[in-house]
């Protein structure tokens, strides 16, 4: 059980918060950090949203106010001393911050996590979390409903459904229960518009997203005696060609597992500097744990990890022969 009544007390004892969210943000991501901020915004609380990376062009209608910086070691040189509270959102281990790593363990503020992973690290004054949550915005919905702070209108309603919505693979993966179905339909009463939002989400991307996809597609091998193991590989190369970016391979990962007998699916994308490993699985495989062999983590079924200053090409066949002792 989440210590709610402590969030609370947080919140209304201070005046200045520093909300950010994990490197390559996904809708629950920025839709936790954008619930969050509406909540302040109700409360007359002041707030700076700063995230490691830009936020992807699906998601930026969630950003209503255009609140949201990308962080830039000059201009933000101050800012982790200069609020009350750093409210780390969706994730639990600052390596996840990237860039902003550093300043924000070097800050001598009060620093709490919102997050429903696994395993979080030691690096919070206060840790809200619970993996049996959908979604860290699933939270955001529990805590506003609970400690009653503020009215939830459309402002919170939207934000929420989103994350909700794409971390439960649009209400199909584990978590999605009658509870979870009740809410959504709150979410409704409220004005969402589920259409609107997966469309905005999922169906307005670049046509190089689509090209970028056909390149993944192209790409997937199966691997092990069993062929129970499916991967994709991106090089830096397919994106420069397709004028692509990382946050367009979202998703990509799944179709690995939509082929028969696959129960574990890879990623390999390249990055400018390294390269990021998505791991997918089915039933009771532990991919977070494959994907922490590596410095990684997630959930059972969705995890990654990412390797700086590292040559993908070295890495994929060990990788690979790593997940065969998973199946
Ligand atoms: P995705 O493959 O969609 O990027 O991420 C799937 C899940 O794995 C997400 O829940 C995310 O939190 C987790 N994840 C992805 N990359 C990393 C990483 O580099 N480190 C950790 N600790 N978790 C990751
Ligand atoms: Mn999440």
């Amino acid at each position: 059980m989440i210590d709610f009544k402590k969030l609370e007390k947080i919140i209304t004892k201070n005046q200045k918060f520093l909300l950010t969210t994990h490197v390559n943000p996904d809708a629950d991501a920025i839709g936790s950090q954008i619930a969050f901020y509406q909540i302040l915004k109700k409360l007359d609380k002041e707030s700076r949203l700063i995230n490691h990376s830009e936020t992807p062009y699906n998601l930026k209608f969630l950003d209503v106010d255009n609140k949201i910086e990308k962080f830039d070691e000059e201009i933000h040189k101050q800012v982790f001393n200069e609020v009350d509270v750093i409210v780390a959102l969706d994730f639990n281990r600052s390596g996840r911050m990237v860039r902003m790593e550093k300043g924000f363990l070097k800050s001598t503020k009060l620093k709490i996590c919102i997050d429903h992973h696994t395993d979080p690290e030691n690096v919070f004054d206060h840790i809200f979390d619970d993996i049996n949550y959908s979604a860290t915005s699933h939270i955001l919905y529990d805590f506003i409903k609970q400690a009653g702070i503020a009215e939830i209108d459309l402002s919170v309603a939207v934000p929420v459904y989103a994350g909700i919505m794409t971390d439960t693979g649009s209400f199909r993966f584990e978590r999605t229960d009658s509870e979870l179905h009740k809410i959504t339909a709150e979410l409704l009463n409220i004005g969402v518009n589920p259409q609107e939002v997966y469309d905005k989400i999922y169906d307005q991307s670049k046509f190089s997203k689509a090209k970028l996809l056909g390149k993944a597609l192209e790409s997937l091998q199966l691997f092990g005696p069993e062929k129970e193991i499916a991967y994709m590989v991106l090089t830096q190369e397919n994106f420069r060609q397709l004028d692509a970016i990382e946050s367009d391979t979202d998703t990509f990962v799944n179709y690995c597992l939509s082929i028969e007998k696959v129960r574990i699916g890879i990623m390999f994308i390249e990055l400018k500097d390294g390269f990021k490993v998505s791991f997918r699985s089915k039933g009771n495989i532990p991919v977070n744990k494959l994907a922490a062999e590596y410095g990684g983590g997630g959930h059972l079924n969705a995890s990654g990890a990412r390797l700086f200053h590292k040559r993908m090409n070295d890495y994929i066949t060990e990788i690979l022969n790593r997940a065969l002792n998973y199946l």
